[in-house]
């Protein structure tokens, strides 16, 4: 029988035991080991799975609540665990000792993402992006930050991946009951469900209800369509992660980006939370959140113009992806006709909107409205995740700032971290020490025996080893298998063999199939004799991703052959319950992805915190932090001039001989006493010396201090008044600046007019600048000098600000003059270039203004030095 109704019957704990009420709905448990440990004992016979209190108390019997309410021992326990978090929850941390030292921060930040992975008991990500988000929360939270994160609840949250027998990826969907997640319902004073509300074409309208979840300090605000309010189509909004097709994707993000703020709006209203001085969003997908606080402006009397500038100074962008399906582009069409005057934001011209995600370079395409791009100009600071995608990104935005090189495309970079708490195996963070909320401690692996590193790095190896068997064993059960067939997996990998992981999504340029790419030379790796291999692979692909599905297929039909498959296991659903175990229990992470297209990767980074050597293409943030101490770097091809096939094969063949020439020999070089000497000090190097760089809240830290903190202060300094001249300054600057031209460029004698100078000297040059309608203080000028290649352009550039020097020329130009040093040998270049300026700007490339001597001036602009 189907039942017609379902609710959730919440059990009544006993008086003794309410504190573990608040315990389970402050997620915090999900990285304290002894609180998790206490909700274990709660109900021991749950098993050691995955750890989820609300259900668990959900489904604990009242004669065992009864019990434990007499239990002084658990008692005792549970005193201490409410202690400990009402400590974490209440004491002064790094943000308030910056703050107490008279830095100046934001009062609140808001974040936005459209995924978060917190925990597997809160399952609302689909992979890298949502894991950092929760770990960019869980640092804030240690840190301090005043953050409110804001996202969606999907109510079938991501698929769960399982197989069929041959090996296709099958999709199934949770049902995700809100009331037995760890989330509490705002509500006005007045008891009822706060609501967000947007109009949308056609006179329809979406509601959302708010769920809010508790991590740590940091309060998640998650907006939920499945409401009765709704019509049935309305209620399907928030269904699922990436699903849908486009209108789907718009609506998600009007409710993510419109009613995320309203949502934020409402639960500082609630609460007496500060407002937010800053905005962070997520890669394109939250980016309506600037078109919502243009439209609050409005109400105010600001023109969209002014408006614009005044949400920009406090709006940081983040983008997580060079790789094109990561980026959100809309038909204009379908953004007009939501944005539009039918639609949401009345009052905000259409037309201004539309303008903001054109992509207003070569190659772009007239009819589509880029989440990005609108992203870049509704944000006055913007960044990627590693130094490598700074440079990739700043390439690839270059044509929103034309007349730029990419070096000063105003795009920076945060290298990602991860939250160790979260990551690491608690044997090896109880090795790491108390952690006190500091960003950047280290870790103290010095001090720890040969014998009991290696013996703890066996302890998580034979851990990993019994879940893969249990794992298979139900993927097998699932596949159709009889427990009878399945004598075999107990002979699944072996505690003492060295083990490689592979764990991520299954896009094609993070190449899952990489290590098949010639099946004998894998099959001898996994067998050899003496030194043999053992590799656990896990990965979902995105549901409408054939090409993927059929990767993992290729990958599971080969661990399926019976002489490798004690060797070689292929682990369906990777989330992070199966990541947290698989970290530890790896002595090598593998990651193969096409360089540069993996903008940070993080799962290597967690491996690292566990004393596991990574072995991977000099990609993401393993290009900025490798060293030989910490593992291996795969020699790639990229930049030859060869096809994606060779490159394959020659990645590959790199591969295979870094494990057998390198890798497993120094993992079987055993001393007298059983000892890899060499291995055992390259954990210790890693554990050491790359922990404390990979961590969430070295990243956190980074964010506030060069991202936060100065759009704070750019929104302090730009209320009204200030942003109303401002957007008027630059509507003057630039019509005016066709009038902009450096008219003749001269240099003092040691000019090379020979073609050469010496190493030191001092050039004095004077320009003289044709201004149009511009005074001298709308503009700098500089000279722009460096290394030059054959075709003269300037690379290293080092810019010399030149001075005004006594009024206009019977023409009306400005004459400007400086120094500029020789202070480097070689060919050697400047040049002379105008940029415009104001208090309020950034950068000097902020505007893509830039006014440069014509090509033709022979008169010494350009005049090389060789
Ligand atoms: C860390 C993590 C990821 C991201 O890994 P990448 O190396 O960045 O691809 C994805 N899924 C889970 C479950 C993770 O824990």
């Amino acid at each position: 029988m189907k039942a017609i109704r379902r609710f959730t019957v919440r059990p009544v704990l006993p008086e003794p035991l309410r504190p573990l009420s608040d315990l389970a709905r402050n997620l915090r448990w999900s990285w304290h080991t002894e609180t998790r440990d206490l909700f274990r004992a709660v109900d021991p016979a749950a098993g050691s799975a995955e750890c989820d209190p609300v259900r668990l108390l959900g489904a604990v019997s009242a004669g065992r609540l009864a019990e434990l309410a007499g239990d002084e021992q658990f008692l005792r326990r549970l005193a201490e665990a409410s202690a400990d978090l009402r400590t974490y929850l209440d004491g002064p941390r790094w943000y308030q000792d910056q703050l107490a030292g008279g830095a100046e921060l934001p009062a609140a930040v808001a974040y936005f993402s459209p995924e978060f992975g917190v925990t597997a008991a809160l399952p609302q990500y689909s992979g890298g992006l949502g894991i950092l988000a929760g770990d960019h929360l869980k640092a804030a939270s240690d840190l301090g930050v005043p953050l409110v994160a804001v996202g969606l609840l999907y109510r079938h949250g991501y698929f769960r991946q399982s197989l069929s027998r041959d090996g296709w990826q099958q999709e199934h969907y949770p049902v995700l009951d809100p009331n037995e997640l760890p989330l509490g319902l705002l509500r006005e004073a007045d008891g009822s469900p706060s609501r967000v509300v947007l109009a949308l074409p056609g006179g329809r309208s979406l509601h959302a209800h708010i769920w809010h979840a508790r991590v740590g300090r940091v309060p998640l605000l998650m907006l939920d369509s499945a409401v009765e309010e709704n019509a049935p189509g309305e209620r399907e909004v928030t269904d699922r992660l990436y699903g849908g097709g486009s209108e789907h994707r718009l609506l998600q993000e009007m409710l993510l980006g419109i009613g995320g703020v309203r949502a934020v709006r409402t639960y500082c209203r609630l609460t007496g939370h500060p407002a937010p001085e800053v905005f962070h969003t997520n890669e394109g997908h939250a980016g309506f959140l600037g078109l919502e606080r243009i439209r609050e402006l409005g109400g105010t009397g600001l023109d969209f113009d002014a408006a614009v500038e005044a949400v920009r100074a406090g709006t940081v962008f983040t983008t997580h992806t060079p790789v094109p399906a990561g980026i959100d582009r809309f038909d204009r069409e379908l953004v007009a006709r939501h944005l539009g005057d039918d639609g949401e934001l009345p009052g905000v011209d259409v037309e201004h909107i539309l303008r903001l995600g054109d992509e207003t370079y070569p190659g772009g395409e007239p009819e589509l409205f880029n989440m990005a791009v609108m992203g870049l100009r509704l944000a006055q600071r913007a960044n990627g995740v590693s130094t490598l995608h700074g440079q990739v990104g700043r390439e690839m935005f270059a044509g929103l700032w034309p007349g730029f090189d990419a070096a000063e495309v105003p795009i920076t970079s945060v290298t990602n971290g991860v939250h160790a708490p979260t990551w690491v195996a608690p044997e090896i963070l109880r090795m790491h020490g108390p952690c006190d909320g500091a960003p950047g401690r280290t870790a103290p692996a010095d001090s720890i025996p040969d014998r009991e590193l290696w013996d703890l790095r066996r302890t998580l190896r034979a851990r990993l080893v019994t879940e893969v068997r249990e794992r298979l064993h139900a993927s097998w059960r699932d596949r159709g298998a009889q427990a009878a067939e399945l004598g075999w997996i107990d002979g699944v990998l072996d505690p003492d063999v060295l083990t490689i992981g592979f764990a991520r999504r299954v896009p094609s340029y993070k190449r899952l199939t990489l290590m098949l790419r010639d099946r004998d030379r894998l099959g001898k790796l996994l067998l050899h004799p003496t030194r043999p291999v053992q590799i656990v692979v896990a990965g979902k692909a995105h549901p409408a991703d054939d090409g993927g599905k059929r990767l993992v297929r290729e990958l599971v039909r080969f661990s399926d052959d019976a002489r490798v498959r004690h060797r070689i296991v292929f682990l369906p659903d990777y989330g992070m319950a199966m990541a947290q175990n698989l970290y530890p229990g790896c002595d090598v992470w593998l990651n193969n992805p096409l360089r540069p297209l993996e903008a940070c990767g993080t799962s290597g980074m967690k491996a690292a915190l566990n004393g596991c050597l990574n072995l991977s293409v000099l990609d993401g943030w393993w290009d900025e932090w490798y060293e030989p101490d910490f593992g291996w770097a795969i020699p790639t091809a990229d930049g030859l001039a060869v096809d994606e096939d060779r490159r394959d094969d020659l990645e590959a063949g790199a591969l295979y001989e870094l494990i057998e020439d390198r890798i497993a020999p120094r993992f079987y070089d055993r001393d007298g006493e059983g000892l890899p000497g060499r291995w055992i000090e390259m954990v210790r190097r890693t554990l050491r010396d790359l922990g404390p760089k990979v961590l969430a809240e070295r990243m956190v830290a980074e964010y506030v201090e060069r991202l936060y903190a100065p759009a704070a202060r750019a929104h302090r300094a730009t209320d009204r008044g200030a942003a109303r001249r401002l957007a008027g300054w630059k509507a003057r600057v630039r019509s005016a600046w066709p009038g902009v031209a450096v008219d003749h460029v001269e240099a003092s004698a040691a000019d090379g007019a020979g073609g050469s100078a010496e190493l030191g000297a001092t050039l004095v040059l004077r320009v003289r600048i044709a201004l149009g309608a511009l005074e001298p203080d709308d503009v700098e000028v500089q000279a722009v000098a460096g290394r030059v290649d054959a075709a003269d352009g300037i690379s290293d550039a080092q810019v010399f600000p030149l001075k005004p020097a006594g009024g206009q020329d019977l023409e009306g130009r400005w004459l400007y003059e400086g120094p500029l040093t020789l202070d480097r040998t070689g060919p050697y270049g400047y040049t002379v270039r105008v940029l415009p300026t104001h208090p309020l700007l950034a950068t000097g490339a902020e505007l893509g203004l830039v006014a440069l001597p014509a090509e033709s001036a022979g008169d010494g602009a350009g005049v090389f030095l060789r």
